[in-house]
């Protein structure tokens, strides 16, 4: 599978009358083609930071990449002209949010905003770019596309709204989508038609897809690869299963616990206590160090060493290092 994504050392900061958050501290991931990588943490761990910074839609100037590559098919976004990037987003990447309604014009016709994009970008007639409308209707699930092309947003349900949300978004045939919480204001039923709509998508078009979520029944269902970030950091990454079964990092296992098994009726969600750390200043040693019920002495220090249990699994965790394990040696606590 062809690479398309590399991101290598990415930070990220915001200036604010209060000092400089540190939302993003050095993020590394990569994506191939037809592959779906699940960006997955708590609010504010800085995963929609990462991904806007992609279309470079970080607001400046409080916002900037202060460090780091973004390297998409050879060039490196982070120092892309601007004039270059709005060529770039629509066409080559493209990007939906949580709430379809903000996303679509309510004055204008949905063929209208899926044709758009293909007549700005792609020179194509209207014609061409009306075929190509109900294509991606008929693509997306939208019966009687003919008819619902005249028809404005409002004429539609919110799944629906979604749907022409993602039509549009791959009407220019981008190589990468990246989803922020696509299925977050849909019930259920909806949610997981959505989710089999980005497969079948994925399976006819090959498109990468980022997809953000705090939700790990969504990942569940539609990830390939998983990066659990936590304050700024992944903190792990693996494939879906490795993250899923053999959780390493005590933060991921703790975001496992929380979740209700569908096999355990009754048990109680298990919150993990505590919040994240201040990013204005950020500890030096691992962040999740206040809240890991594993933490030691070594663990505020320093910042973890890679944990690497496969080719394709990591984990930040001083857990593993035998080490910290040794007394009078890293860790105080075992004195
Ligand atoms: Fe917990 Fe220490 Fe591992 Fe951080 S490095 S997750 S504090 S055991
Ligand atoms: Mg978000």
């Amino acid at each position: 599978m062809k690479k398309i994504l590399e991101v290598n050392d990415l930070h990220i900061t915001f200036s604010t009358y209060g000092g400089e958050i540190k939302a993003v501290r050095g993020v590394d991931f990569e994506l191939h083609e037809g592959e779906t990588l699940a960006i997955v943490g708590e609010s504010g761990c800085g995963k929609s930071v990462t991904a806007n910074s992609i279309m470079r839609l970080i607001p400046s100037p409080a916002g900037k990449i202060a460090n780091g590559e973004i390297i998409f098919k050879g060039n490196d976004l982070a120092k892309e002209s601007d004039k270059n990037m709005r060529k770039i987003r629509g066409v080559d990447i493209s990007m939906i949010f949580q709430d379809p309604m903000t996303a679509l014009n309510p004055t204008l016709t949905i063929g209208n905003q899926l044709t758009e994009g293909l007549r700005q970008h792609k020179n194509v007639s209207r014609k061409e770019a009306e075929q190509k409308a109900l294509e991606m209707l008929d693509l997306v699930g939208i019966p009687n596309p003919e008819e619902r092309l005249k028809q404005y947003p409002h004429q539609f349900s919110g799944g629906m709204r979604q749907r022409i949300v993602i039509a549009i978004a791959l009407i220019c045939e981008p190589d990468l989508l990246i989803a922020d919480e696509p299925t977050t204001a849909l019930d259920v039923t909806i949610q997981a038609q959505i989710l089999e709509l980005f497969e079948t998508i994925q399976e006819e078009t090959n498109v990468a897809i980022i997809l953000i979520t705090h939700d790990l029944g969504v990942v569940a269902k539609a990830a390939d690869r998983i990066a659990v970030m936590y304050a700024g950091k992944i903190i792990e990454s693996g494939t879906k299963y490795e993250v899923f079964y053999e959780p390493q990092h005590p933060y991921t296992q703790g975001l496992l616990n929380s979740i209700p098994r569908l096999d355990q009726k009754g048990e109680k969600l298990e919150p993990i206590d505590g919040t994240p750390p201040d990013l204005f200043s950020p500890p030096v040693g691992c962040p999740f160090t206040a809240r890991c019920p594993h933490a030691m002495f070594v663990c505020e220090k320093v910042y973890p060493l890679r944990h690497e249990p496969s080719e394709t699994h990591y984990a930040d965790c001083w857990l593993y290092d035998e080490r910290v394990h040794t007394p009078n040696l890293m860790n105080k606590k075992e004195e």
